[in-house]
């Protein structure tokens, strides 16, 4: 038996079969052959999202964001270093909550930036409620407001070197 895995390419979503003991960093789409791992976090709607979601074998980190969220915009540097630094063991992918409220009430997002980490179709950690409640907390502004999570915060990095320790 052959030891594939799945991939979905970040620009076209089309899910690829990648060998596990050949580097995937070169890889390149089947379908419209770009490379698979860019080192940049793919931008995704409520279709593409459903796709990484459901087709990745690889873990998925979720960020959901708004254009008029400051804390969003501060740490997408981080995210996008964290792109160069995880793939490609790990799909970074950005969803923005104005765009796809649906998604983001889905998952619960009270207040952005907020990360998910999925590994097969489920979230295994997110921000939200590793945060201290008590902090400061995001932009809340039109999202769904839930009591039950805490809000997240400007301490995003230490986020994301728990995620990363999840991950090894
Ligand atoms: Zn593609």
């Amino acid at each position: 038996m052959l030891n594939l895995r799945h991939v979905v390419c970040p620009h076209c979503a089309a899910t690829n079969r990648i060998p596990v003991d050949k580097p995937a960093s070169g890889a390149k789409c089947g379908a419209c052959h770009q490379a698979l791992f860019d080192g940049h976090p793919a931008a995704v709607d409520a279709a593409t999202f459903e796709k990484h979601r459901r087709n990745n074998d690889i873990p998925v980190l979720l960020d959901v964001w708004a254009p008029w969220c400051g804390p969003c915009r501060a740490m997408a540097p981080m995210f996008a270093h964290a792109a160069r630094e995880l793939e490609p063991d790990v799909r970074l992918i950005k969803l923005n909550a104005d765009e796809e409220p649906r998604v983001s009430s889905e998952l619960g997002v009270a207040s952005i930036p907020a990360l998910f980490l999925l590994r097969g179709g489920r979230v295994v950690a997110q921000t939200a409620g590793a945060m201290d409640a008590k902090r400061r907390p995001g932009c809340a502004r039109s999202l769904p407001r839930r009591r039950d999570m805490a809000a997240s915060t400007a301490r995003e990095p230490r986020i994301l070197f728990k995620i990363k320790e999840r991950l090894t």
